[in-house]
């Protein structure tokens, strides 16, 4: 996409941000940074107001400096190129990139209903046909992702938001990554790594079947079904392979489940001769129109709260910095490594 590099004129700057992976010549002062709503390793997410049109966004922010010291600028090059060629009704949007010598920014489409974390710390558990509904969602965003070579790889709660009418929008492709076959890096969030990753021994698109099981287990029981107070702790239980199910798990779920987080990749359901195909087909989705939902068409289960576009009620508060603040003037030693921003 970044071959579609274009200049920025002034009809396309009246109609606002709006072609996916094109950069127009923004820049942060286009933008007013109004609040944080999510934190990462390396920079911050916020909501910004388009200058021009008064549109809401969210902007990524990453400090480069950051980027380049925890060695993640391959992974952060990657995340713009995958952003850049999706598009799928329950994936984040982006718009453009662009950058300074201080940061790096990603213009995405503003999800106004806050994390499924989030939501589903205050309900504490979700019932099973809610669970249903996130988890068919999220089958299909896969199912796409992985039709094009790409393993998401981030698969929980956190990386889950809402849009306006409650469907899910997949966010943060810091991980993911466009394979052939098999890649080799450890990395992921420790209660969602599968067995292979933890053994190193090279992984493939069945991690986001794997970790598609744990996310279902946790949205029926409110916690993840292998924990620890610290990650070695994880990935013995991971390892050990244990599932205690709570009583009131549907025997549907618990079946689908079992067979998401079968540590054996060979015999994982949606690593078999159908793919997502079995995961479509078994019992616990019986009665899901894939069609309607893929066309957003059935009513999710929570409708968020909003008073208006640029509303952040659904999002928790964090302590705000001041990105103009921050900027380092004329000084860039890391402009050739971002090329694509
Ligand atoms: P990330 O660094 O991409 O994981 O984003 C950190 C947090 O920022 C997420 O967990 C969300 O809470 C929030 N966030 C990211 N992208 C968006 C977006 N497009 N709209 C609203 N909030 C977002």
């Amino acid at each position: 996409m970044s071959a579609m590099l274009s200049a920025k004129s002034p009809a396309q700057a009246e109609q606002g941000p709006a072609t996916n992976g094109v950069h127009l010549g923004y820049n942060l002062s286009d933008f007013a940074l109004l609040k944080t709503l999510g934190t990462g390793t390396f920079g911050r997410v916020y909501l910004a107001r388009y200058k021009n049109t008064n549109q809401y966004y969210a902007v990524k922010v990453l400090k480069k400096v950051e980027v380049v010291r925890l060695k993640q600028v391959e992974h952060i090059n990657s995340e713009k190129q995958i952003l850049a060629q999706i598009k799928f009704p329950f994936i984040v949007n982006m718009l453009c990139t662009f950058q300074d010598e201080t940061n790096l920014y990603m213009l995405l489409e503003y999800v106004v209903g806050g994390e499924l974390f989030s939501h589903l710390r205050k309900a504490g558990k979700f019932s099973n046909d809610m669970t249903r509904f996130y988890a068919a969602e999220i089958v299909l965003a896969i199912e796409y992702l992985h039709s094009l070579n790409i393993i998401y790889r981030d698969l929980k709660p956190e990386n889950l938001l809402l849009d306006d009418r409650g469907h899910i929008k997949i966010t943060d492709f810091g991980f993911a990554k466009k394979v052939d076959d098999r890649t080799w890096t450890l990395c992921g969030t420790p209660e969602y790594l599968a067995p292979e990753i933890i053994h190193s021994k090279g992984h493939g698109k069945a991690v986001d079947w794997w970790a598609l099981g744990i996310l279902i287990f946790e949205m029926l029981a409110g916690y993840p079904p292998f924990f620890d107070d610290n990650p070695f702790g994880i990935y013995e239980k991971i390892l050990a392979g244990r599932i205690v199910f709570p009583a009131h798990f549907d025997a549907n779920a618990k079946d689908l489940i079992k067979r998401l987080l079968t540590a054996d990749r060979t015999k994982r359901l949606g690593n078999l001769k159908d793919g997502s195909e079995d995961i479509k087909r078994h019992k616990w989705f019986r009665g899901v129109d894939w069609q309607a939902l893929l066309n957003r068409a059935v009513q999710a289960p929570i409708v968020p709260v909003i008073s208006h576009p640029g509303d952040t009620r659904n999002f928790e508060s964090y302590p705000e910095l001041m990105e103009e603040d921050q900027q380092l003037q004329g000084v860039d030693p890391f402009r050739n490594l971002f090329k694509d921003f």
